[in-house]
């Protein structure tokens, strides 16, 4: 494990001690460690299914979004459930993938790079696909590897604000007549093709099926055979608050729009999902350290493993663990601040939780293997997490109206 990635000092606590005890439930793992920093609690396997489900449904390539989560427990898991291509944004990225799996296929999938990170991953990794959303990247690409003749270069396409939670439309993609310029610039020393992002959680299909006809659009007027098409990430998860329709209408929305298009017999469909595989394979202990009203000071906040419950207000599954006895209280929602200094660490929830919570207390915080240990910081010294692996049932959160799957 690359500790240094997560700019954090993590110890992993293992019951693996030779013998075949099953791992620990959660709260047999919080009773045991009775944890005043966070504690990480990993489920290999919900990565490994939700993994195996992705390859079965999508009609191509399934490349995991390394930036995600790149646990290293989490990237075999992946691994095992049936992920063979990876995409990845910086050279440790590519070099931590080469590291853990020397066949699999790379996909270097940032528009700008460093030079040095471009010849490394040709030079020393195999890569030979780069995207790229600008005439300037594409020069960079070509100066880098020598003018290599065996290059797969990727057009970014860029798309207007969409449905997205995370619209990341504003910072990368070329518009619609600079993606035609590029692509035939392309095809004249490489292989190419186009790929798109509709941004982060994004709960409605049609945003596929519109990206498709932009596509469409552009790969007719370039007049060039495209030998990939990758319909990006963005596929989203169940939250408390989000309750997207099921993988198959993505993949549905997916087909229709690719049908629609006039596609060379031999191009592959790619994707690049992050959050669908790995949002429900971690989850998040934290302890209550004070409460005031309905506001509860928690030891996990938005410069560690929480930022997305922070400025971007995101709701997460949340169950309470009894430091002592049990809980008999009704649901009231609460509102979380982190452990800094500051202000803004905050995180308003609501997060609906037994009215008898308390001091000392911790809440098991669900669906945080998406974007929540990778974003952690050290700020004000809250730098240390415990991580666990558990293996217990889904766990049945206060306000979610489903079970956490
Ligand atoms: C972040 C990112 C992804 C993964 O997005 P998810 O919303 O986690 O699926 C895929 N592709 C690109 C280009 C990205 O930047």
């Amino acid at each position: 494990m690359n500790i240094t990635r997560y700019r954090a000092r993590i110890h992993l606590l293992s019951r693996r001690d030779g013998t075949a005890t099953a791992p620990l439930s959660v709260r047999a793992a919080v009773m045991a460690h009775r944890p005043e920093i966070p504690m990480l609690c990993l489920r290999p396997a919900k990565a490994r299914k939700a993994a195996a489900r992705f390859v079965e449904a999508f009609p191509g390539h399934v490349l995991y979004a390394v930036k995600c989560n790149p646990d290293e427990v989490v990237l075999r898991a992946l691994a095992d459930g049936g992920i063979r291509h990876f995409d990845t944004a910086s050279i440790s990225e590519v070099r931590l993938v080469r590291r853990l799996f020397p066949d699999a296929d790379i996909h270097f999938m940032h528009p700008v790079k460093a030079r040095s990170a471009i010849r490394e991953a040709y030079a020393e990794h195999g890569v030979r696909d780069f995207v790229l959303d600008s005439p300037e990247e594409l020069a960079k690409i070509v100066e880098e590897t020598g003018h290599a003749r065996d290059l797969r270069l990727m057009v970014r396409l860029g798309l207007d604000k969409g449905d997205a939670r995370l619209d990341l439309s504003g910072k990368f993609g070329a518009p619609p007549e600079a993606a035609i310029r590029l692509l035939r610039q392309c095809a004249a020393i490489a292989r190419v093709g186009l790929s798109f992002h509709v941004g982060s959680q994004c709960c409605d299909p049609s945003a596929w099926e519109r990206a498709l006809a932009l596509a469409d659009t552009v790969v007719r007027a370039a007049g060039i055979d495209l030998e990939v098409l990758d319909v990006g990430g963005g596929f989203p998860v169940a939250y408390p608050d989000m309750h997207p329709p099921p993988l198959g209408a993505f993949v549905a929305a997916i087909r229709r729009g690719v049908a629609r298009m006039d596609l060379p017999a031999g191009c592959v469909l790619w994707c690049e999902p992050g959050r669908a595989l790995v949002a429900a394979c971690q989850s998040l202990v934290v302890q209550v350290q004070a409460r005031r009203g309905d506001m509860l000071f928690i030891n996990d906040g938005v410069y560690g493993t929480l930022s997305d419950a922070g400025a971007l207000g995101f709701r997460y599954p949340c169950r309470l663990i009894k430091a002592a006895g049990a809980s008999h209280g009704a649901l009231r929602p609460f509102g979380f601040y982190g452990p800094t200094c500051d202000s803004l660490d905050r995180m308003r929830g609501p997060f609906p939780l037994p009215d008898d919570i308390a001091e000392g207390d911790w809440i098991e915080i669900g669906q945080m293997g998406a974007y929540g240990a990778c974003l952690r910081t050290e700020f004000n010294g809250f730098d240390r997490i415990l991580r666990v692996e558990v293996g217990e049932p889904a766990a049945e959160y206060a306000n979610s109206s489903h079970r956490a799957a």
